[in-house]
């Protein structure tokens, strides 16, 4: 531990320096203790806790099947919030660097040095676990808030509990947010950032007919490539992803609503209660899906397999020649994990697109060769415009 209370690990992998801070901000140990509390209710196997005393989201990040037998038992858990900082310190260098070499070693490619700097924070709301800084972050530094409750809940909790700790959660969470500071290198972010600037001044004049939804609905479009991508990195190893016709037009409908929406209100709303795939904002998984989409016609190129399953029947598709009648057939369907090459393929392909609306056209192509139809395909460019042109009175140009 430093003077100044943080951790520092370093380490040199493929030639660069790399060095890891944590510093514990705000997540204090009152928090701490008040939280390991809560894991101990939640995963003590009587019936559930009163959620409305617990936020939901802190209920699902903590409740864990594994633990009940073992906290059922009686172990006595005592709360120690320096063991805590260290040990999660170390665990979490430890995957930074285990994800540097094995699984994401293009991201130090070519580079001296890189610096991560972790902030250990007060914050569990849904999909906020952890959050990649652009606005600090730099070429050889990444700024990364990430959850204390997250951190108690998915480390030190099941360590003291069976000595196991969730890595996988900590790996899937960290190569996220590292696509998230690729795509920042790319200029991706202050690209948005400079068409949001754009809108706001548009707004001002009421004879543009601006939407009060735009705002949403731009960045939600930018999200489907850029969270789509992160999240394709995320499930490198998922073994099943659900693809659903059913959630493609709901999604297709809120997406429409939120572009014919007049009030800021109503659009929050829109995105809170009907853009959502289990609970969660629809563009992670359906960017996801596209990206899979662009995988499956590396898959037939490179001639190699995977399984595709009935959500009902269980029944497997023989040859991808097959796949839009299957998904007719099925309505939903479990995408397994694909071939490392094939996968590999579509990243370095989907990596190097530079616009939001490149993502959309990418996918296109790959439903094109798939034989996809329209009430499979998740967006096409006719959606794209009609989005945009509803919520900018037709004159999406103004946003180029
Ligand atoms: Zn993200």
């Amino acid at each position: 531990m430093t003077a100044e209370g943080s951790f520092l690990f370093q380490k040199t992998i493929a030639k660069t320096a790399v060095s890891v801070e944590i510093i514990f901000k705000g997540y204090t140990e009152q928090l701490f203790c008040s939280d390991i509390e809560i894991l101990k209710l939640v995963n003590s196997g009587k019936s559930a806790p009163d959620k409305q005393n617990i936020k939901l989201r802190q209920y699902d990040i903590f409740k864990r099947r594994s633990l009940i037998k073992i906290i059922k038992k009686g172990l006595k858990i005592e709360p120690n919030y320096s063991f805590f900082k260290e040990f999660c310190s170390q665990i979490f260098a430890k995957t930074i660097f285990n994800v540097l070499k094995n699984d994401f070693p293009q991201f130090i490619k070519n580079k001296e040095k890189m610096h991560f700097q972790l902030e250990i924070i007060n914050k569990y709301e849904y999909r906020c676990l952890a959050n990649h800084d652009f606005a600090r972050s730099q070429k050889d530094l990444m700024v990364l808030q990430f959850s204390g409750s997250a951190l108690a809940g998915r480390v030190y909790f099941p360590w003291l509990c069976r000595k196991r700790v969730d890595a996988s959660f900590l790996e899937r969470t960290l190569i996220h947010e590292m696509e998230h500071q690729l795509e920042h290198l790319k200029g991706l972010y202050q690209e948005e950032e400079k068409i949001q600037q754009k809108i706001k001044l548009l707004s001002q004049n009421p004879t543009n007919h601006i939407s009060p939804g735009l705002p949403y609905l731009y960045e939600t479009l930018c999200n489907f490539y850029t969270e789509g991508l992160a999240t394709y990195l995320e499930h490198k190893d998922t073994a099943f992803l659900t693809f659903s016709l059913e959630q493609i037009s709901h999604a297709k409908e809120a997406l429409l609503k939120l572009s014919l929406c007049d009030s800021k209100t109503e659009a929050e709303k829109i995105l809170l209660k009907d853009f959502k795939i289990k609970g969660e904002d629809a563009e992670y998984h359906l960017g996801c899906l596209m990206a899979y989409f662009v995988a499956l016609t590396e898959t037939i190129r490179l001639k190699k397999k995977v399984t595709i399953i009935s959500a009902k029947t269980k029944e497997k598709l023989t040859d991808l020649k097959d796949l839009m009648s299957f998904i007719l057939n099925s309505r939903e369907i479990r995408l397994g994990k694909l071939d490392e090459k094939a996968w590999d393929s579509a990243y370095q392909m989907l990596g190097n697109i530079t616009h939001h609306s490149d993502f959309i056209k990418t996918y296109l192509k790959a439903c094109h060769e798939l034989k996809i139809t329209q009430v499979a395909v998740i967006i096409d460019m006719e959606l794209y415009k009609t989005l945009l042109n509803n919520a900018t009175g037709n004159h999406s140009e103004l946003l180029k």
